[in-house]
């Protein structure tokens, strides 16, 4: 991968966006370096956050629906098949100052450097920020249902947050466990009227409205929350053996921070399509969208990333001349 020549296309993430420019910079024959990520305690991992999830019944093309990891795993063949590099990797440091911009990943050295960067480094679960909730985490405390809803069999579980996201991994999570409980926060759901529909069907679903997690009990492994009632204040325990935490996501932008925009959120500000205030510079998919946060938009994205670096490439190569 570190040939040491500058590369046309560098693509940091290798969600449906990252993949994506992937695809479309190797069928331009652009031969782009992807760097995947690594995956760490906190859900991050090559293939981003559809590797953490069950079935994608809304990704156009699959009419009975796929899997999210494989899903992942045909889009990096593809990828793959067209000439892309792919490296389990991540970026620890970028320079976009500099002409070629300069790319570090872990102890390596040099960088690799890149005419273009396209960033695709998507989001992270957001946690509640409770200690009990962070010590406990992996003893109990997840933030993904298809890794670890397997050891929770017959035993009585929690999700926390009322999105799409929530309500899948609580739907999910009732093929293991004897019971699921929907902590939310108001009295209505933000999830799609199709999820609500069919969480409200299951009987192994109950929801407790309008409260928040305020403790999560235990020494070595989860045994309850405390939760607090929104309304009269009132808290009380409740006895359970898992508490996956489902309230959102938060973009991986802090790598450019300083170098590029951000808005008040962290989100990657883009203009235009793709294209960062830095020019040769491409943010795709969740890292720079707030509003759409689907597969299918980021991958959308991907593909406009990776026709703006051509674009920009192909201007540059005429500049040249
Ligand atoms: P989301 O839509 O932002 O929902 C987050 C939920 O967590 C909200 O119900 C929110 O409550 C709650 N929440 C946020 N902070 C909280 C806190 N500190 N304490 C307690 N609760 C908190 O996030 P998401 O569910 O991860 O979904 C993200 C996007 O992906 C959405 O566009 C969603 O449609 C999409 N998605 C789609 C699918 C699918 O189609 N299969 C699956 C997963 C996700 P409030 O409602 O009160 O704000």
């Amino acid at each position: 991968m570190r040939t040491g020549h500058v590369r046309e296309v560098v693509i940091l993430g290798s969600g449906p966006a990252g993949l994506t420019a992937a695809i479309y910079a190797a069928r331009a024959d652009l031969n782009p370096l992807v760097l995947e990520g690594e995956p760490s305690s906190t859900g991050d991992q090559p293939g981003g956050q559809l590797m953490l999830t069950t079935e994608i019944e809304n990704f156009p093309g699959f009419a009975q629906g796929t899997m999210g990891p494989q899903l992942m795993a045909d889009m990096r063949t593809q990828a793959e098949r067209f000439g892309a590099d792919l490296a389990v990797e991540k970026a620890t440091r970028v320079d976009l100052s500099t002409s070629p911009i300069s790319i570090w990943a872990g102890d390596d050295e040099p960088p690799v450097r890149a005419r273009t960067l396209i960033i695709a480094t998507g989001a992270r679960s957001l946690m509640l920020g409770l200690p009990n909730e962070a010590r406990l985490i992996g003893h109990g405390v997840s933030t993904c249902a298809t890794c670890d809803g397997f050891f929770f069999r017959d035993k009585p579980i929690a999700v926390v947050g009322g999105g799409d996201s929530a309500i899948e991994e609580a739907l999910f999570l009732t093929k293991f466990a004897s019971s699921v409980k929907i902590i939310h926060r108001r009295k209505e759901l933000r999830a799609s009227k199709i999820m609500q529909e069919r969480a409200f069907r299951n009987e192994k679903i109950d929801f407790i409205w309008d409260s928040t997690v305020t403790d999560v009990l235990g020494t070595d492994h989860v045994e309850g929350v405390t939760i607090k009632d929104a309304l009269t204040g009132h808290e009380r325990d409740v006895e359970l053996e898992g508490l996956f935490v489902a309230i959102g996501h938060a973009p991986n932008s802090a790598l450019f921070e300083g170098q590029l925009e951000l808005d008040a959120n962290g989100y990657l500000l883009t203009y235009g399509g793709t294209k960062t205030a830095v020019p040769g510079v491409f943010a795709c998919g969740d890292v720079q969208d707030h509003e759409y946060r689907q597969a299918i938009t980021a991958a959308g994205s991907g593909c406009m990333a990776a026709i703006d670096a051509e674009k920009y490439l192909a201007a540059l190569q005429h500049q040249l001349r």
